[in-house]
């Protein structure tokens, strides 16, 4: 059962994650768009760290002030995707107190469903939801099989980066790296890379 506490852990691990990947996000940014999602994550997870310290109803108000924070932070294209998640994912959540790993399923597949109606993106678009989708997928199996929320949000992650390793090959057909056509193939796509960050850090710090 996770409390407040560990939601918070969760975005103060994930704030240190973003400005120790920073480069390696941008690099893969450069890539294949405007070499600022590194920056953009850095930037956003920092301003939700610094909300850490105040007093938040419960959870779900704490995840909606995130969301809302990285949407005022990040800018470009994936503020508004994980200020959505983030939003999003607070509603299942709404007067929960000990989040059981069925409700943090149910929190994540709300959350992971505002992702896909905000951009639009299908399977296979080269984008953060090729990470997010298979990450979804198996954390709903590892809960079906009895796994509690740390084991299941370690077979998200591990799903996560290989639909993000998956990302490599393909033509991107949304968002920025789409406007290369053919010329964003062999480049992974910056946005599964993060997400895949964010769900590993999930997986260290939520139980
Ligand atoms: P921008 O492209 O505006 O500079 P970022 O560089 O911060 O924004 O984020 C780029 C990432 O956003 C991409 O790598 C991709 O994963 C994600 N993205 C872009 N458009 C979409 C979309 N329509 N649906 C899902 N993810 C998207
Ligand atoms: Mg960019
Ligand atoms: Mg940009």
């Amino acid at each position: 059962m996770a409390t407040q506490q560990r939601f918070v852990d969760w975005l103060g691990d994930l704030a240190e994650v973003m400005a120790r990947e920073q480069g390696a996000l941008t690099d893969l940014d450069s890539a294949i768009g405007d070499a600022d999602h590194g920056s953009n994550m850095a930037r956003g997870t920092a301003a939700v760290a610094d909300l850490l310290d105040d007093e938040f109803a419960d959870t779900a108000t704490l995840l909606k002030k995130a969301g809302m924070t990285l949407v005022s932070t990040v800018g470009g294209a994936s503020g508004p995707l994980y200020g959505t998640f983030f939003m999003r994912m607070a509603g299942p959540l709404a007067g929960i107190e000990d989040v059981s790993a069925a409700e943090l399923g149910a929190a994540l597949r709300a959350g992971v469903e505002g992702v896909q109606q905000r951009g639009k993106a299908e399977p296979g678009d080269k984008t953060m939801y090729d990470a997010w989708l298979p990450a979804l997928e198996a954390y709903d199996a590892a809960v079906a099989a009895d796994a509690d929320i740390a084991a299941a949000l370690e077979a998200a992650a591990t799903a996560a980066a290989q639909g993000r390793d998956a990302t490599e090959p393909w033509v991107a057909k949304k968002g920025r790296a789409s406007y290369l056509g053919e010329r964003s193939a062999g480049h992974i796509d910056p946005g599964a890379a993060s997400t895949t960050l964010l769900l590993e850090s999930a997986a260290r710090t939520l139980r």
